[in-house]
């Protein structure tokens, strides 16, 4: 199944689970959870500058900052990063023991404070292995006006099933208990994981 990146190189999606045959994006309640959630997140970071950038000029010369053009880590505890900043990053995930911080809380953290006590890659680390991409080339994520009233739209869809679902119940008429169906009844958990 073809892999594709949206916005910043780094993360990678299944095409088939984002985009529809067209080459339009899903609608999000047909992407995976996993999938959905850094999709959303991606429509904040393509603005945000690199993270090591940031750490070196600090808010008061933020315009000295290049744009971050990869991401890496989990949504909300990722690390992203300009072309420049890149191989620090891989030498510290690979060689400076960042990889003991995969999938955790700390990601970041640890990445910025060895990054702030001036760690570096050794000039010259050639660390890079990804396949070169244009980061011009990347689709962008979707337009977040578009995800607002997406997401509108479905709230209000649940929204107005609930009300059917109730309905339904009602007119079966044959509950044998013959009380009427609260929507304490309903069972929502169906259709909303509650972990
Ligand atoms: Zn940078």
């Amino acid at each position: 199944m073809a892999k594709v990146s949206i916005g910043l190189r780094g993360w990678r999606f299944d095409e088939r689970e984002v985009f529809t045959g067209d080459g339009e994006f899903r609608p999000l309640d047909e992407v995976p959870d996993d999938a959905r959630q850094r999709l959303l997140r991606l429509i904040d970071l393509v603005e945000e500058p690199c993270d090591a950038c940031y750490l070196v000029y600090g808010e008061g010369e933020k315009r000295r900052c290049n744009q971050a053009t990869i991401v890496y880590g989990e949504p909300l505890e990722e690390v992203v990063l300009c072309d420049d900043h890149e191989a620090d990053f891989l030498y510290w995930y690979r060689e400076a023991g960042g990889k003991q911080y995969r999938g955790e809380a700390e990601f970041r953290d640890a990445f910025h404070e060895w990054f702030a006590d001036g760690g570096r890659a050794p000039e010259g680390y050639a660390g890079l292995d990804h396949v070169e991409t244009d980061p011009d080339a990347l689709p962008d994520p979707p337009d977040p006006k578009e995800v607002q009233e997406r997401i509108e739209a479905e709230a209000e869809f649940e929204g107005r099933r609930i009300d059917l679902h109730e309905y339904g119940d009602g007119d079966e008429g044959a509950r044998e208990d013959g009380e009427d169906l609260d929507l304490d009844a309903v069972d929502l958990d169906t259709d909303y994981p509650t972990r």
